[in-house]
């Protein structure tokens, strides 16, 4: 099994809404039989330090600077590895694990409640309604914002979330963007994402399928 630690970073979330798109993405994996499970870490609590203001055409904001928020979540990700690591050489010792265990977590996603903001000028996240995801070695570091899909229609905002979360995991697991109805689809207005259907494309499925199961031997 593909574990991906799942974590929110800082505080003031609509928890019951995030509890109910985590479920829903680990049903989905479930019912297409797929070997990938998101596991809640908890929060990942930042002083108020981490927050800086940046200023856009609408005046100045508020938002997380991406680079400290990955390197944050790489060091939790390597934290809970060892975790991990040391609860299954102690089952080990006892003997209680007979079954071959070949879950990992080489994976971490975190959901923020402020605008991603970047030293990197080019990637213009108030145009940018996904996350981004960031190699560190063998590691994943996903992080999106949950400030472009906001809406007050609760339904709707979970649609959009539960869609920009597929699309992170399918970039972990080596999928490109594509053309098709289909959450690798990136989409340039709000409204595009939302007539998007909540799932994968065929082709895009097809080709994830292959890189979990490979990589899951
Ligand atoms: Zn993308
Ligand atoms: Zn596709």
């Amino acid at each position: 099994m593909e574990l991906i630690g799942f974590v929110h970073v800082g505080n003031t979330f609509n928890e019951r809404l995030i509890a109910r798109v985590y479920r829903k993405v680990n049903a989905y994996f479930k019912s297409k039989y797929l070997p990938i499970r998101l596991v809640y870490l908890g929060e990942l609590e930042l002083g108020p330090g981490y927050l800086v203001n940046i200023q856009t055409k609408e005046g100045s904001v508020k938002g997380y600077p991406l680079e400290g928020i990955t390197e944050l979540l790489h060091a939790s990700l390597i934290h809970k590895q060892e975790e991990l690591m040391q609860k299954r050489r102690i089952r080990e010792e006892r003997k209680e694990d007979k079954s071959k265990n070949t879950s990992r977590m080489n994976k971490i996603f975190g959901i923020v409640n402020f605008p991603l903001v970047s030293r990197n000028p080019y990637l213009d996240f108030y145009e940018k309604f996904l996350g981004i995801q960031q190699n560190f070695h063998d590691l994943r570091v996903m992080v999106i914002s949950i400030k472009p899909f906001e809406d007050k229609n609760e339904e709707i905002f979970e649609k959009r979330l539960f869609k920009g979360i597929l699309h992170e995991i399918g970039h972990a697991f080596g999928l490109d963007h594509c053309q098709n109805d289909c959450v690798m689809n990136p989409p340039k207005l709000i409204a595009e994402w939302d007539l998007r259907k909540e799932d994968f494309c065929k082709e895009c499925f097809l080709e994830l399928k292959e890189n979990v199961e490979g990589k899951n031997d």
